[in-house]
């Protein structure tokens, strides 16, 4: 199979209309369309073997997480996602890997009504990198600088599930066989908050979505906005398997964990009730967490309302 019989094969399907694509797959470029009114937000996350994930990961979990992370990346700016570009290195033209990978990469993209509309293939080491575009009314998108003092803090869903199977993955720790599968299924298989993200449009002052830890995460927001945090530990939310855990392990989980693509945002205190009509019209669990305050940096809070001595780090692939 060469090339473009690939191509043809597996990545490039009839579809006869999609909003704001003009030309999709077979030319030197596709041609997009934005609608009047709206303005383009483009977002690229690369994910390496060895890196990002393990050589044993079942190709259709690949295909569904390189389209999940950079969905996270639209949905923590609010845009409705439209079209996306598939860059691919692979080690050779594996059948069964490149039918896997595409079925969970477009089911995916069907899900949330995203065009693939172009790309690169070429030999070398498995790499994937998807570009995604999507689309926001005129000024509308969030930003990770809109916090102010004052607002509150929410997060969507559960944090540190992701580290949690990581950490299994390395014996670290050892989870019954049930909670395993949970927590595995979190690291390999993120649903992106997207309508989440929509919803929070006009309600919202800040948001980012949690890949790298919330300490970290939550850390750029406060740096781009000015301002700083307290965050309630207790409020923090987590699964039962991880609430089973030492504390010491809940920390890391749920403040350096990484790989959540859950989404940390914030909004007026005079908006509560819009934000849970927000996350009940999107069908996602939302919790309040903390508040902006005007001192810079970030304070946990225990139970007491003590600040908590933490060691927090945040993923970083050029350090330790
Ligand atoms: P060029 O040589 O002009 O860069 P290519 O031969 O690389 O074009 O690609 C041919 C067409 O197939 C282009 O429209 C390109 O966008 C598309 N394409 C290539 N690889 C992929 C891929 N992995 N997924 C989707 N479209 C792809
Ligand atoms: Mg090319």
């Amino acid at each position: 199979m060469g090339e473009f019989d690939l191509i043809k094969r597996f990545f490039e399907r009839e579809r006869s209309t999609q909003v704001g694509v003009a030309l999709g797959i077979g030319d030197d470029c596709a041609v997009l369309q934005p609608a009047a009114g709206q303005q383009w937000l483009v977002s690229t996350d690369m994910l390496v073997e060895g890196r990002h994930f393990l050589s044993t990961v079942a190709p259709e979990l690949l295909g569904h997480k390189a389209l999940a992370v950079n969905l996270s990346d639209l949905a923590a700016c609010g845009a409705t996602p439209r079209a996306f570009t598939l860059a691919l290195a692979l080690p050779r033209a594996d059948e069964a890997f490149l039918a896997g990978f595409a079925r969970g990469l477009f089911a995916l993209a069907d899900a949330h009504g995203i065009a693939l509309v172009g790309g690169d293939t070429t030999a070398g080491p498995l790499n994937i990198c998807v570009t995604v575009m999507g689309e926001c009314p005129q000024g509308q998108a969030l930003l990770r600088s809109g916090a102010r003092p004052g607002d509150d803090i929410y997060i969507s869903g559960c944090l540190g599930d992701a580290r949690l199977a990581l950490e299994q993955f390395r014996g670290t720790l050892s989870l019954p066989g049930e909670d395993f599968a949970q927590v595995r299924l979190a690291m390999e298989r993120p649903e992106p908050r997207v309508a989440l993200g929509q919803a929070l449009r006009g309600i919202a002052s800040s948001a980012i979505d949690v890949s790298d830890g919330l300490a970290g995460d939550l850390g750029h927001v406060l740096v781009r906005s000015g301002v700083g945090a307290e965050l309630d530990f207790e409020r923090l939310p987590r699964s039962r398997w991880l609430a089973a855990q030492p504390a010491a392990v809940q920390q890391l989980c749920l403040l350096s964990g990484g790989d959540d693509y859950e989404l940390v945002f914030t909004a007026p205190a005079a908006q509560r009730e819009a934000v849970l009509a927000a996350a009940q019209a999107s069908g996602t669990a939302v919790s309040r967490v903390g508040h902006i305050s005007a001192e810079a940096g970030l304070r946990v809070l225990d139970g007491s309302g003590e600040k908590m001595a933490l060691q927090l780090q945040s993923f970083d692939h050029f350090k330790a």
